[in-house]
């Protein structure tokens, strides 16, 4: 399962690496789309603290991932090595005994929730905010600003729908057999949901009911499959967060190394990992991979105005993703129903 939601998120980012370097919708006329969309930091600032940065080389990224003192870690922001921290504590966390893990669990669920909470406050202000930054822009670009918009819009959609219809189905061929069609109608509902409510989380119920309902995938591998890919399975949400990047990169006119393009592959990816099923969570992890690279978190301001439309659709295929790998999981451990109409 673990094998499936990495590998799946990894080919997410790169189909959305792949086609935001191909569309570069963060550069209009062959000049970057800074000025258009009204961000303050110049080129050369930007330029200096990605450089001051330093992704480095290959060997530099790994380095930099195992933090020698988390608490001067998170004390510098050095996201990478706390998102690594977290991952390593986490995963061992789990692996203790019950009795000796349990008020560690509780306490770090009361805090999420405690966090979740402070975001939903926080998030509250978000109109306002949005409304701000846009009538800005506008009063200083004009309708100009639409178009790198528009195209980082277009970018987004067209990977989501090339993972989603192209490779997820491919995917679920290859490795079954089965013709994957059925399992978009057995979906239907799960996606509609995911699409409206824009939370994974809030889906899961019904995700858990198609699966096993229509597209006949057993109780057992759903029940472990689904609860575990809400939480660390987003595809769609690690290809918005590459995109993203990259494309506020563009704005503010940098080419970026390979070593930095690959920085935030892994970002995505980790990030992706943790960012929780609910409406907006890309933002905070976008936030994240641009301190990562250096890049100023003003960026983010500029991709709230599509947000909201982008996370429905990211949302679905988050949903997909999970939804694809309890058939293949399934597949594995030899059910023979999957995705017909009788039996189950
Ligand atoms: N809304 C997404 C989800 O719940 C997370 C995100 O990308 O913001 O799956």
């Amino acid at each position: 399962t673990l094998g499936y939601y990495l590998s799946t998120s990894l080919v997410a980012i790169l189909i959305g690496l792949l086609l935001v370097n191909w569309i570069q919708p963060g550069i209009v006329n062959n000049q970057p789309a800074k000025d258009l969309i009204g961000l303050s930091t110049s080129t050369a600032q930007a330029l200096s603290s990605v450089e001051g940065r330093g992704a480095g080389d290959f060997a530099g990224i790994f380095l930099r991932l195992v933090p020698t003192n988390v608490v001067r870690s998170a004390g510098e922001g050095d996201l990478l090595g706390l998102i690594f921290f977290a991952l390593l504590f986490a995963y061992f966390l789990s692996r203790m005994p019950k009795e000796k893990s349990r008020q560690q669990i509780a306490f770090w669920q009361a805090s999420y929730e405690v966090m979740l909470k402070i975001t939903d406050l926080v998030m509250r202000f978000a109109p306002i905010g949005i409304f701000g930054l846009v009538a800005l822009t506008l009063s200083n670009s004009g309708l100009g600003a639409a178009k790198p918009l528009l195209a980082f819009f277009v970018t987004v959609i067209l990977a989501l729908f090339f993972h989603a219809f192209v490779f997820l189905p491919g995917f679920i061929y290859f490795i079954t057999k089965k013709n994957p069609l059925p399992h978009y109608r057995a979906m239907a509902d799960a996606l509609l949901t995911a699409f409206s409510t824009s939370s994974s989380a809030a889906t899961l119920p019904r995700t858990i009911e198609c699966l096993v309902e229509k597209s006949k995938v057993s109780r057992k591998v759903t029940s472990f499959v689904i609860p575990l890919g809400a939480t660390v399975n987003m595809d769609g949400t690690a290809l918005y967060e590459c995109v993203a990047a990259i494309f506020i990169a563009q704005c503010y006119g940098l080419d970026l190394s390979l070593a930095n393009q690959f920085l935030i592959v892994l970002t995505a990816l980790l990030t992706s990992i943790g960012v929780a099923g609910i409406p907006s969570a890309s933002l905070v992890a976008i936030v994240l991979i641009l301190s990562v690279i250096g890049l100023p978190a003003e960026g983010v301001g500029l991709i709230l105005v599509v947000d909201r439309i982008l996370d429905m659709f990211r949302t679905s295929v988050n949903v997909f993703s999970d939804s694809c790998g309890a058939v293949i999981i399934a597949h594995s451990e030899g059910e023979k129903n999957l995705l017909s109409k009788t039996g189950g």
